[in-house]
Order: structure tokens, then C-alpha cells, then sequence
């Protein structure tokens, strides 16, 4: 029996206020519920693993706006160059550097978000609040012409813990205004704060996202 991947969507979307906009994180989920939610008029879906993006780009219609927001390896970078519409998660000059050249070559210029690490859990990815202030203050991302650098994307610790959450997600806002006045004032594209899931979405939007990865309320639990 499958999900109500419709009546889940219209759900989630009637709880965003205007300005904040729903990736539906279809990871995992098969065509069939990708369907169902672009039947509805969803577009934009997020993806984090290389062969599997591939495989449904391949497949589903092509005014899909597929975002990845999974840990990208730079070696994996040239197969979706082509047709990807912004890389989310990336945590290093040199990813950065890796997505510029393959864009180049795409005559594309790739929009991207800087992942941040504000979360307690060790195992995650990205930058921590220096290392991001550093990878911009280095100055060397001015000279890559092939990506555009549209804001920051981060996951809470996974915690019951609403204040920790609503406290790491506030870390992010305040870090991205920061960078803004610093660096991006004149930027209008820099402008996304990709932040909330399923479990804290609300929250996140109560402090100031404009995109939200929302996967399991959507399509069900994911089965690997
Ligand atoms: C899987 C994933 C999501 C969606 O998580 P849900 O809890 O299913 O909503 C959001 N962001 C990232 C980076 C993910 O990997």
C-alpha cells in the first residue's frame, strides 16, 4: 500500500509560510512516489547518493530541480555537473574547486550552499563556524566563475532537546548574516538557509529558513 505521498505534501506545504521553499528529500524512494508528489506540483526533490540521482534524472521528467544534499565525493562530482541544480552540502575548498572545473566544462555555473557542522554529533559532515569564516576569508572561491555561492545549509542534532535544536539552528542564522554583511551584501542570490527536516521543521522556519529538507512526513520511512 502506498504512502499518501499526496495528502503528506499538500500537509507539509500548507505549513510553510510564503518564502520558504520544500525540497522533498525522495532518498531512497522509488519513481513511483516521486510521481505522485510532481503530480501534485512539487519540483524540487533532493537526492544524496550519486548512482541513484542518476538513475531517476535519467528517468523522471526533466523540469525535475534535483538538489544534492548528501556528503559528495569530488571524484563523483563530474556525473552530475550536467544536469544538477544545487549542490547543498559542500565542506571544502577543494569540493568546491572540483565543482567549479566540472561546471566549466558543462558551460554551466552551479549553485551551491556551504554545509555547516553546528551539530554535537561527531560523525557528521561540514564546516564548523571557523573553518567556514576561513574558507571565505581566504578569498581564493572569488576566482571560481562556475559556482555561486547562495547561502548555508545545516543539520540539528538529532535530539528530543526542541531548545538545543532551536539553538543550533539560530548558531547558523546568525553565522549567515554575518557572512552576508562581510562578503555577499551586494549578492541578492545569496539568500538560502537550508535548514529543518521532518522532525523540526517548524523550528527551523521559526528561525528564518527558506528551505526545508523534508523526507520520512512525505514519503514514509525509507527503506535501505
Ligand atoms: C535524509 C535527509 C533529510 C530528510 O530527513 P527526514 O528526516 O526524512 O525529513 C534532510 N537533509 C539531509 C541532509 C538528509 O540527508
Amino acid at each position: 500500500m502506498m504512502y499518501d505521498v499526496k495528502g503528506n505534501l499538500k500537509q507539509v506545504l500548507g505549513n510553510l509560510p510564503q518564502g520558504v521553499r520544500l525540497v522533498a528529500i525522495s532518498k531512497y524512494h522509488p519513481n513511483e512516489y516521486i510521481e505522485a508528489a510532481y503530480e501534485e506540483g512539487q519540483r524540487i526533490f533532493g537526492e544524496s547518493h550519486e548512482q541513484e540521482l542518476r538513475l531517476k534524472h535519467e528517468t523522471l521528467p526533466n523540469d525535475i530541480q534535483w538538489h544534492f544534499i548528501g556528503h559528495l565525493q569530488t571524484n563523483k562530482v563530474k556525473y552530475i555537473a550536467p544536469y544538477v541544480t544545487m549542490i547543498e552540502a559542500v565542506d571544502s575548498l577543494k569540493l568546491l574547486k572540483e565543482i567549479d572545473k566540472q561546471a566549466a566544462k558543462c558551460e554551466r555555473v552551479i549553485d551551491v550552499l556551504l554545509e555547516l557542522h553546528i551539530a554535537e554529533e561527531e560523525t557528521k559532515y561540514g564546516l564548523t563556524p571557523d573553518a567556514c569564516r576561513q574558507l571565505l576569508a581566504d578569498g581564493e572561491w572569488r576566482l571560481l566563475s562556475h559556482v555561486r555561492i547562495c547561502g548555508l545549509m545545516m543539520m540539528a542534532s538529532y535530539v528530543e532537546d526542541m531548545e538545543q535544536i532551536r539553538s543550533e539552528f539560530r548558531q547558523a542564522k546568525t553565522l549567515f548574516y554575518e557572512l552576508k554583511d562581510a562578503y555577499f551584501a551586494d549578492k541578492d542570490y545569496f539568500c538560502e538557509r537550508s535548514w529543518g527536516m521532518s522532525h523540526d521543521y517548524p523550528l527551523a522556519i521559526e528561525e528564518d529558513s527558506t528551505m526545508v529538507r523534508v523526507g520520512t512526513t512525505i514519503f514514509g520511512p525509507r527503506v535501505y
